[in-house]
């Protein structure tokens, strides 16, 4: 089935996923596309085919793809020394089958995904990039996760380089974004730990992580109260005597099943 040419430019290997993670392909050329073996179309459109296989037929209007099947389960490349390029994309049901009549060009380049640029590498220059709940340098793939809700300042952290967050754990904290410079537990630990009784003995709750972080009780295993802690600042007390937390998006209780924070 695999008889790709390739033409001059591109490496593929039979039966390997090696080359579906090597970046972005791209020919361009007069093709035929045909859908679903019903639907075809013919004239001169790029062909982009991203690293999770999704193919994408461009013509020389508008943002919308002539032609286009996501995340298709198999692909295959057709080709012949002589440089066509001919490809099969099926998804269940669903099937494009594209024809190069006349090639114009085809090429590979590096994909990344894209995000919203945050500030420059310390450690090599490159830019960093937030994209899916972490900062990423485009050039030396450091990468730094962020806690949920964070907000990335437009300031550097004066030790390392690295950019400042700003993130809400019962206080709005600014600090690093690598958590081997600075950690966000250690400064919710120094703030909160020891600050509010435990409901349901005469116990302190401590702060920790175990998976989550944690409000735990200190009588731990006597006494097994634990919440979780939330995203958000303080904001007074619940009906309960616990504390309220302003989440942004409304007011709730430190434990999550208690309705008294109104
Ligand atoms: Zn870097
Ligand atoms: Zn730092
Ligand atoms: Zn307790
Ligand atoms: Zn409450």
């Amino acid at each position: 089935m695999w008889m790709m040419s390739c033409s001059r430019t591109l490496k593929y290997e039979a039966g390997t996923t090696r080359c579906m993670t090597a970046g972005m392909r791209v020919f361009a050329g007069d093709c035929t596309v045909t859908e679903d073996g019903e639907r075809e179309q013919r004239g001169d459109v790029v062909v982009l085919v991203k690293p999770d296989n999704t193919v994408l037929v461009h013509d020389r209007d508008g943002y919308q793809p002539a032609a286009w099947l996501t995340r298709p389960e198999s692909l295959t490349y057709d080709g012949t020394t002589d440089g066509s390029f001919s490809l099969t994309a099926t998804d269940g049901d669903s099937r494009l089958h594209i024809v190069a009549n006349e090639e114009h060009g085809l090429a590979r380049y590096p994909a990344s995904n894209a995000g919203t640029p945050v500030g420059t590498c310390p450690d090599c220059d490159g830019a960093l990039v937030r994209a899916q709940g972490a900062v990423t340098c485009r050039k030396c793939d450091e990468r730094y996760g962020l806690p949920a809700g964070a907000a990335v300042l437009d300031k550097t952290c004066s030790t390392c380089g690295l950019p400042l967050m700003i993130a809400e754990r019962g206080r709005a904290f600014t600090l690093c974004i690598d958590r081997e410079c600075e950690s966000l537990d250690s400064r919710v630990r120094e703030a909160f730990d020891h600050e509010w009784g435990c409901p349901d003995c005469d116990g302190d709750l401590r702060i920790v992580r175990n998976g989550q972080l944690l409000a735990g009780c200190e009588n731990y295993p006597d006494c097994e109260t634990a919440f979780s802690f939330p995203a958000g600042v303080v904001d007074g007390e619940c009906g309960c005597g616990l504390p309220a937390f302003d989440t942004g998006n409304g007011r709730r209780c430190l434990d999550a099943t208690c309705e008294r924070a109104g």
